[in-house]
């Protein structure tokens, strides 16, 4: 655990970049700090490596004050990504993964193998390996980056906007990645990013900073997004923020209606409901499509997707209806547009 107990940074020119900041970012957890730019994130993060030392207040890891630990020490159990990578440019990539084994005095070969270990992990090609870094795309650069911090294999690991210079498809992907890794690794890792939407995807906790350093609201992002502390969170959480919303929201409450599900042998002759299109399902009780009609349906997994994945699901059917699934795909039921209506008013309120 890395804790902040009313950590203060003042340059040198008297700017107060971090005012007394007070948080604690848990062990094998994400926590992120967002905020706009000049808010003092990387101040922030850089103080916990000692890159730069706090002026006021102790952050500690596990108990112990960094600042009585000497920087290459503390930085052996400290990994660090950097927005571009930071690659040497000089370097072949098996080298720049291998840099901290390298300076830690591995053997050239124990140092090689695990470099190409984590080039596997990180979803890079062993090919990739012997190449430089200008032969590789942004978002290869920085999954190499991810695996030179992984290197050494550190319990925490400090990101700074590692994502931000890379295109949006691409990023996705990196995020994904990194919550496919971290489900393995449960690594300690400080995020730092000016996105929000970055932030509430992948942090167990968010501080949002200002611009004064100050801290705004730390929350898990269900609750950063229910319960905005200010107008300045609700501002920079941003309009959308209804609809990120429903992504925590349970489909376990919404009303169901079995009327509207008809098997594939009785379907031919019963007549379609006045409020709504009938389902057809196979004998195995799958669905077919919507009787009498060649227009899409959208399925959602009732109780286990939220309440967007439901709405998701409506959007693709003509109708305005999502079709709810158990796990193994059969139907349960038909969410009629009244019922997902009725649904986002209760989510609206609460
Ligand atoms: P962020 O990462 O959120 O964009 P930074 O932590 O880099 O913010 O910077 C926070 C503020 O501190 C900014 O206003 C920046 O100009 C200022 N700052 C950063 N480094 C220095 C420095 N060495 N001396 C004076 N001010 C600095
Ligand atoms: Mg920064």
């Amino acid at each position: 655990m890395i804790t902040f107990d009313s950590v203060t940074k003042r340059y040198p020119d008297g700017f107060v970049a971090v005012d007394d900041l007070s948080i604690e970012a848990e062990t094998g957890r994400i926590t992120v700090l967002v905020g706009p730019s000049g808010c003092g994130k990387t101040t922030t993060l850089r103080m916990i490596n000692r890159m730069i030392d706090a002026t006021e207040g102790q952050i500690l890891l596990d108990g112990a004050d960094v600042k009585k630990i000497d920087p290459p020490t503390l930085r052996r159990g400290i990994g660090y990504v950097i927005q571009q990578a930071g690659l040497f440019p000089h370097r072949k990539i098996v080298d720049n993964v291998a840099t901290v084994p390298y300076l830690l005095g591995w053997d050239k070969k124990k140092a090689r193998d695990r470099a190409m270990e984590l080039l596997e992990r990180v979803g890079l090609d062993p090919k990739m390996a012997q190449r430089y870094p200008f032969q590789l795309s942004g978002g290869q650069q920085q999954r190499v980056g991810v695996a030179r911090a992984l290197a050494a294999d550190p319990p925490v690991l400090l990101m700074d906007e590692p994502f931000s210079a890379v295109d949006p498809i691409v990023r996705t992907s990196l995020q994904e990645e990194l919550l496919r890794l971290q489900s393995e690794l449960n690594k300690t890792i400080v995020f730092v990013t000016h996105d929000i939407d970055e932030a509430i995807k992948l942090g167990d906790k968010v501080a949002v900073l200002r611009v004064g350093g100050k801290l705004a609201q730390f929350a898990a992002p269900k609750t950063l997004l229910s319960e905005p502390a200010d107008d300045f969170v609700r501002e920079f959480l941003g309009r959308d923020r209804g609809i990120r919303r429903l992504s925590f929201i349970s489909t376990e409450h919404l009303r169901l209606r079995t009327d509207l599900v008809v098997s594939s042998s009785a379907a031919s002759g019963s007549a379609a409901a006045s409020d709504g299109l009938l389902m057809v399902v196979s004998e195995d009780g799958r669905p077919v499509g919507w009787q009498g009609s060649d227009e899409p349906f959208g399925t959602y997994v009732h109780g286990k997707d939220s309440l967007r994945a439901a709405l998701d699901a409506a959007l693709l059917s003509p109708s305005g209806q999502a079709v709810a699934v158990d796990p193994e795909g059969k139907v349960v039921g038909i969410a009629t547009r009244e019922a997902l209506d009725a649904a986002l008013a209760e989510a609206a309120d609460g």
